[in-house]
């Protein structure tokens, strides 16, 4: 399990093994693999955001080296059925075939949509990209609000919590 602390507002955000084998499984190792994502999904025991649930990638995602568009039916589908069992959706991850990954403008500009799709108590939403160096090195976490994505350090280092991108999301 690795966990982060989300800025200052006193929730912890964990990612169970299950998930970061998940993660492990689909990094981009070889030049021929494609990238893939899927939703996160958490039990929440605030202060605690424990991510236990992960979907995707789907047959019916369009994929390629350097792009990755979800299948959106399928993915509100997942978000129902996570709902009804009292799993809520709390953000995405995909992968980037680089060792140490950080978000393009696509993928900041997406993550504002979801942003407004999702319904939940936590102080923002997960973005997590997969790189090719194995975590959590190669793990980047960040929590989005409507117009800016904070970046997440692993708690058992002595950074600061959260440091803001220069980058906003430009929708
Ligand atoms: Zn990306």
């Amino acid at each position: 399990m690795i966990s982060f602390d989300i800025g200052l507002s006193g929730q912890r955000l964990s990612f169970d093994d299950a998930v970061l084998s998940h993660f492990d499984r689909h990094r981009q190792t070889r030049f021929w693999h494609r990238e893939a994502g899927g939703l996160l999904f958490a039990r929440l025991a605030l202060p605690m955001v424990e991510v236990c649930a992960i979907t995707g990638p789907r047959r019916t995602d369009s994929r390629s080296r350097y792009s990755y568009w979800p299948d959106e039916r399928a993915e509100q589908r997942e978000i129902d059925e996570m709902f009804s069992r009292n799993l809520h959706f709390v953000g995405c991850w995909h992968t980037h075939p680089e060792d140490v990954p950080t978000p393009s403008r696509v993928d900041t500009r997406n993550i504002t949509d979801c942003v407004r799709r999702s319904q939940h108590a936590l102080n923002g939403f997960v973005m997590a990209i997969i790189g090719r160096a194995p975590s959590p090195g190669g793990l980047f976490v960040s929590v989005c609000d409507a117009s800016n994505v904070h970046v997440l350090r692993a708690c058992s280092r002595a950074l600061p919590a959260t440091e803001q991108l220069a980058r906003r999301c430009e929708c």
